[in-house]
């Protein structure tokens, strides 16, 4: 019989936190107990020959097999969204054997199908003792009330085959239904401290409406079990296509709210979640759930260098990951691309355990055929009532936690309302650049770099710039960081590159050797995918490679050292040279330059500026100068501010200046190259 058994405590699999201590073993010993006495009487007390007398073989045969498959093969319904429930087809058979074979024998037979059931399932032997108690004293009282109200003996049985009998038949089965409803219901409100009458209301719709039907099957079962198998046989039909049916419902609700690859719940099921453990701690006056966002880094380069295929393998086994270690009690979704959520019941202190225990699991290097890749990754976490009483704002504030994860590389952050100022607005920025590109929003202005000596602009740096509609121009050092954190770097990134690189190719019909810089940021250095890109967009304007200048930063070649060895060393391949921008500021050490095969070096404008009055100044830039210069490279000198500074420098060398002394940023349109620039001539 489908009734409800209790693995569905709480309803959609969720589980409860622990029962209080003395009630809920007591009352299921009891109701344990008062189960097998009544089983017992029930068999002891039968008119075994009597039901033997006339009893309908084949038809009582069939009725137990279809009430046992029916157990054990239960139809999958979906309810609502994303909620499914399993709902055995046992109960009409069972029903239609308390007329035609007696209460003892149906309550025989529904004890082998819920045993069936249970070993099937591994159920624990308590649950399964319960189990066979509840749906026994079920059984027996619609048997009682069948008796009562139709007048046949309890103990005996005699084939119904008139429809007199069906009102009171139908009136069992509901007793039946209600009784095991009870019964289940109490074990739930002790188990999760939830109200009583909430947990009864809260299956009521789904017992009424599916119970109805399968009783009226019942009912009709019963009535034609006299006219042979056969005819019983036909009801299998319905019974069998609601199977089919609701099968191919639950495959398609399940694949409309789980993700294909790794099978986890998807966004909207994680919503469904959240909102229905929301509900859950509120009925029980408890904190929590927590929600914790856990998301990959670098996933992007995984993906870019590796291919997808890896990509996905790591994605697949993250996801297994995840749900080994985390606690029965949560559920694991993929949001989409490297994001994955946890619903944790719980208050803060139980969230961070088990973001921790997570992240822990992913240490393990993932193997993908004969390499062992490292996946690291960071934990956002929100705390419900305390971070938010819906689910979106709880989506919203792990969110905004997991982000400043990532920047603070905290690794496992709680939502604070101090995250807000900084990440609401930089979301706001994010969300507001997102649109800047696509709207064309975006452009770019170059700043020459002059020759010193012969005072010619050898090159231009392109320098990206953003006309907010709002807040008017905002600066590339507030957007160009956000951008960097969240990936849009690499849409500014191409939109710069082809920019310049159509502007170069313009200019370059008049001046061949001119040169364009374009700056990189630190994540396109351990992107193997960029020579290809550049490569393509040269030819694409049908510009040689020595046109471009790439500028890096310190910081870029350390952060990822042996991945950087080789972007570097494939654009220098194709002819692109590459630049080290605000040389001096970044920590890193002199021996790169010998390492690392670079063209040019930027001495940073905090050097430069001041060479005119801070002799320690002018003796780190003239070093500097000296040993790039030894080392055949080309030293651009940033922030050339007066024309006193522009002199000092020539006098160093053969340098090439870029500053507001010189030039500062201007559209393409304001840019003349055949005017030699009297202010960089010595
Ligand atoms: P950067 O690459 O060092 O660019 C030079 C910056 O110094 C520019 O600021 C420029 O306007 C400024 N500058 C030029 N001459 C002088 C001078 O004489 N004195 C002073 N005080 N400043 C001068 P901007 O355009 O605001 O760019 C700031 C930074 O933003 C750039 O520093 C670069 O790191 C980044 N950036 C700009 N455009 C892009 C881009 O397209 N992509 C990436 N990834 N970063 C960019
Ligand atoms: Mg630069
Ligand atoms: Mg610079």
């Amino acid at each position: 019989m489908d009734l409800i058994h209790t693995e569905d405590e709480g309803g959609a699999g969720n589980s409860q936190p622990p029962a209080p201590p003395s009630l809920l073993p007591a009352y299921v010993a009891s109701v344990t107990a008062v189960g097998f006495v009544a089983v017992v009487l029930a068999v002891v007390l039968t008119d075994w020959p009597a039901v033997a007398e006339g009893l309908l073989v084949g038809p009582v045969v069939f009725l137990a097999i279809a009430a046992i498959i029916g157990e054990a093969k239960p139809i999958q319904l979906v309810l609502g969204d994303a909620e499914s429930r399993s709902l055995s087809t046992s109960a009409p058979f069972i029903l239609a054997l308390i007329p035609v074979a007696g209460v003892a024998a149906a309550v025989v037979v529904q004890i082998v199908a819920s045993l069936t059931d249970d070993i099937l399932q591994r159920r624990q032997v308590t649950k399964s003792m319960f189990n066979i108690a509840q749906y026994s004293l079920s059984v027996l009282a619609a048997g009682v009330v069948y008796s009562f109200l139709s007048g046949d003996s309890l103990l005996a049985a005699r084939p119904v085959g008139h429809v007199a009998s069906l009102g009171p038949l139908l009136v069992a089965g509901i007793t039946m239904v209600v009784v095991n409803w009870i019964l289940v219901a109490v074990v739930v409100t002790l188990a999760s401290g939830e109200r009583f009458l909430w947990v009864l209301r809260a299956d009521a719709q789904f017992l009424v409406i599916t119970h109805l039907v399968l009783l009226s099957v019942g009912a009709i079962a019963a009535d034609v079990a006299t006219d042979g198998v056969w005819v019983l046989a036909l009801l299998a039909g319905p019974v069998v296509a609601a199977h089919l049916f609701a099968a191919s419902g639950a495959r398609h609700a399940h694949d409309a709210t789980h993700d294909v690859l790794t099978g986890l719940g998807n966004r909207s099921f994680a919503g469904y979640r959240l909102s229905q453990a929301l509900t859950d701690a509120r009925n029980r006056h408890a904190d929590g759930p927590g929600l914790v966002l856990i998301d990959l880094d670098h996933f992007k380069d995984v993906n870019d260098t590796l291919g997808h295929p890896v990509g996905d393998i790591i994605l697949r086994e993250v996801g297994a990951r995840l749900v080994e270690a985390a606690p029965e009690d949560a559920s694991v979704h993929r949001l989409g691309g490297d994001e994955f959520a946890l619903i944790v019941e719980g208050d803060h202190a139980r969230s961070r355990d088990v973001a921790a225990n997570l992240l822990e699991a992913l240490e393990e290097p993932v193997k993908v055929d004969s390499l062992e890749l490292l996946v690291r990754a960071s934990a956002g976490i929100a705390v419900a009532p305390f971070h938010g009483s819906d689910s979106e704002s709880l989506m919203k504030h792990a969110d905004i936690a997991l982000y400043h994860a990532k920047v603070e590389r905290d690794r496992i952050s709680i939502y604070s309302p101090e995250f807000d100022v900084n990440t609401v607005e930089r979301l706001q920025l994010l969300a507001d650049l997102r649109g800047a590109l696509a709207a064309g929003d975006l452009h770019v202005v170059y700043q020459p770099q002059v020759d010193l000596h012969s005072g010619r602009t050898v090159a231009l740096e392109a320098l990206v710039r953003w006309q907010h509609p709002k807040r008017g121009n905002v600066p590339p050092d507030e957007f160009i960081p956000v951008a960097e954190n969240s990936g849009l770097i690499y849409t500014v990134t191409s939109f710069v590159l082809d920019s310049a690189i159509a502007q170069v190719a313009r200019w370059r019909e008049d001046v061949p050797d001119v040169r364009v810089a374009v700056n990189l940021s630190a994540r396109h250095l351990s992107d193997l995918g960029l020579p290809g890109q550049v490569d393509a967009v040269l030819k694409r304007h049908g510009v040689a490679a020595d046109a471009l200048v790439l500028e890096v930063t310190e910081t870029g070649i350390m952060a990822d050292a042996v991945r950087a060895d080789l972007v570097i060393k494939a654009l220098r391949d194709l002819g692109v040279a590459i630049a080290i921008d605000d040389y001096g500021t970044g920590n890193a050490s002199l021996s790169y330059l010998r390492r690392l095969e670079i063209d040019e070096l930027k001495v940073d404008r905090t050097f430069v500026s001041n060479i005119g009055s801070d002799d320690h100044d002018l003796i780190i830039v003239r070093s500097t100068i000296e040993l790039a210069l030894a080392l055949g490279l080309r030293v651009v000198a940033e922030g050339v501010e007066d024309a006193h500074t522009a002199d000092a420098l020539a006098r160093l060398g053969s340098v090439i200046g870029q500053g507001f002394h010189l030039g500062v940023p201007v559209p393409a349109s304001e840019i003349d190259l055949a005017v030699t620039t009297a202010k960089g001539r010595r």
